[in-house]
């Protein structure tokens, strides 16, 4: 069974077969589409992958963050044949049916939101975020956003704007939409204030009130948005007190709070959504991702009173909750809740941290491990007084991980840190064969 087996080749990667499609790919599809690794798939299963060259690969990327329930649950396959043969589409704009109403009560009734809630769906996690705008203009009657250096929350215009990484997504791709100042997150380990956690009085708070006195007025803020933990900045785990302050901002000058979960949500990092480790509720929560275990389905849930702001009509979107999608959800959140998925990633969170903290006494390369739940990354540095990021190296590391049958992403404004996204029905012998060949791989650099 593929979900059971470990990494296995049978031919240098990629093999033949992904070599040829790979040269129909680049005649055929724009080079701004990236490629982390040039190997086409067969089949998945659980935290495996069978390539069209007959490779086994193990992957700790999970179609980053979407595959959390894992590659193909049988039980989601099942309830997707029962939907598709019933209908495929009816567009909730035209006629109604179950499943929408039903997923939307559901995530009103698990989304950290400051309740009662409502909830939409559109397609994609850049239209949650999108639309999460558009839904606290409309109730707050002001204009402008606040977001996080570092952040990322999508490639469409607006959500591009929000995203603060300058190459590759907004490279060349202006004008922006104004009205959007980013702040400098709570990325304690590179500081941007050079200060140390222990006495810094969350500088990055004050920062923001601050520039309510010089850069804009809190009255034309309509909306905070923020990842409670960064997820392409690099899985930046701020203080709670961040996000508490954030949450007391919003609450004294009539701020929406959006909580990107997008990345962190559905037990990713323990706990059904992030925000659940601070104790604290937004206003609007976004998710996508994992919610549907690949079909193509984005929430955005929020407290009724903001979500109902919008006129009629003014929120939306032809596949916007399709059947399908939603009946994938609902299952995927009846099986997370049933299985414990939770207690699966306290397992995968024990041999994580054990292992990298091993790793990092090890080889001088890896300066920082952090992260939460199965949410854990390791930041690379040419040596840990000056930081200096490794990012060739840990480049290095996902091509040599890819070789030996391991999918492996980095993140980071820096490009210097190797993130965990696996499945998390990823097995314990999985988990450590993957970890062996990710220690291999950094061994190898520490030896050159
Ligand atoms: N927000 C976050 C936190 C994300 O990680 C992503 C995708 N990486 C998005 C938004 C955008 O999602 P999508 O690619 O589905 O538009």
């Amino acid at each position: 069974m593929l979900s059971m087996e470990k990494p296995r080749m049978l031919t240098c990667l990629p093999g033949p077969r992904s070599k040829e499609l790979m040269a129909l790919r680049e005649r055929n599809v724009p080079q701004g589409v990236s490629v982390n690794v040039p190997t086409f798939i067969k089949a998945g299963s659980g935290a495996m992958v069978e390539d069209v060259d007959g490779n086994l690969l193990l992957d700790f990327a999970g179609g980053i963050g979407v595959l959390n329930i894992g590659y193909s649950h049988p039980e989601v396959i099942e309830a997707v044949k029962e939907q598709t043969e019933k209908f495929f589409h009816a567009m909730v704009n035209v006629i109604q049916y179950e499943q929408y109403t039903l997923l939307a009560e559901k995530m009103n009734e698990i989304a950290p939101v400051v309740g009662p809630a409502k909830t939409m769906f559109i397609s994609t996690g850049a239209e949650a975020d999108e639309n999460a705008i558009k839904i606290a203009r409309r109730y707050t009657g002001k204009t402008d956003v606040i977001a996080f250096e570092g952040a990322f929350h999508g490639r469409t215009l607006l959500t591009m704007a929000l995203t603060s990484k300058i190459k590759p997504y907004k490279y060349g791709f202006g004008p922006f939409p104004s009205g959007i100042h980013h702040f400098p997150f709570a990325y304690c380990y590179r500081c941007p204030y050079g200060l140390e956690r222990e006495n810094c009085d969350l500088r990055c708070v004050e920062r923001i009130k601050e520039a309510f006195l010089s850069v804009v007025d809190p009255d034309d803020v309509a909306a905070i948005i923020v990842e409670p933990i960064q997820g392409e900045g690099g899985f930046i785990l701020p203080p709670n007190e961040f996000l508490i302050e954030l949450r007391n901002i919003c609450d004294q000058h009539n701020i929406v709070l959006i909580a990107d979960e997008v990345q962190t949500g559905f037990y990713r990092t323990g706990k059904r959504f992030a925000l659940e480790h601070v104790g604290i509720k937004a206003d609007i929560v976004t998710t996508a991702k994992s919610l549907a275990a690949g079909i193509p389905l984005a929430a955005v849930t929020g407290k009724a009173e903001i979500m109902d702001a919008s006129q009629v009509g003014g929120i939306g979107g032809t596949y916007g909750g399709n059947p399908i999608a939603c009946s994938a959800a609902l299952k995927v959140i009846e099986i997370m809740e049933r299985d414990d998925f939770s207690q699966k990633v306290t397992t995968i969170n024990e041999i994580l941290v054990k292992r990298f903290h091993k790793m990092q006494q090890q080889y001088e390369i890896i300066g920082d491990v952090r992260g939460i739940g199965a949410m854990m990354a390791i930041e690379l540095v040419k040596d840990r007084n000056s930081k200096l990021p490794a990012k060739e190296e840990t480049a290095q590391v996902v091509k040599d991980a890819y070789q030996n049958g391991l999918i492996l992403l980095s993140a980071g404004i820096l490009g210097n840190v190797i993130r965990v996204l696996v499945p998390l029905v990823v097995t314990e012998e999985q988990l450590n064969c993957g970890l062996d060949i990710l220690e291999a791989a950094i061994k190898k650099l520490s030896d050159a």
